[in-house]
């Protein structure tokens, strides 16, 4: 099993005897990732742009298929841009929790969301028994 978003080899927290990290703590080890993140979001929406642009119709050098093709392709380009933007506005979210300090703490109960949680997704706002 591969755990997507973090490099391996990291020391987990618990294996040291550690209680829960302080903020400081979480922010030198997720920020870079979300940083990270947030850059290639911005990077693949730049690229797609020209995917999103309005299908033009134009009976005289697109047949129906090609403009059907188009007109899907820019159905699914817009589908993954709607994914992106709502993984940035969590990755703004988390970057803003950051800075409040708030970061890594549940919202609901208040509880540290914990590593394992955080590792596969920073931008989680929720401890597993909340989530649920
Ligand atoms: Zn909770």
């Amino acid at each position: 099993m591969s755990q997507p978003g973090l490099p391996s080899g990291r020391t987990p927290w618990c294996s040291m005897g550690m209680s829960d990290p302080t903020d400081a703590e979480l922010v030198h080890r997720y920020r870079p990732h979300l940083l990270a993140e947030q850059a290639e979001l911005t990077k693949a929406g730049r690229e797609s742009g020209i995917d999103r642009k309005p299908v033009v119709l134009d009976q005289q050098s697109v047949g129906r298929l090609s403009r059907m093709d188009a007109m899907q392709g820019q159905a699914m380009a817009k589908a993954v841009q709607v994914r992106r933007d709502g993984r940035g506005r969590a990755i703004e979210a988390a970057l803003a929790r950051m800075q409040d300090g708030e970061f890594g703490w549940c919202d609901s109960c208040g509880d540290f969301i914990g590593l394992g949680r955080l590792d596969l997704d920073p931008t989680l706002v929720r401890c597993r028994d909340c989530a649920g």
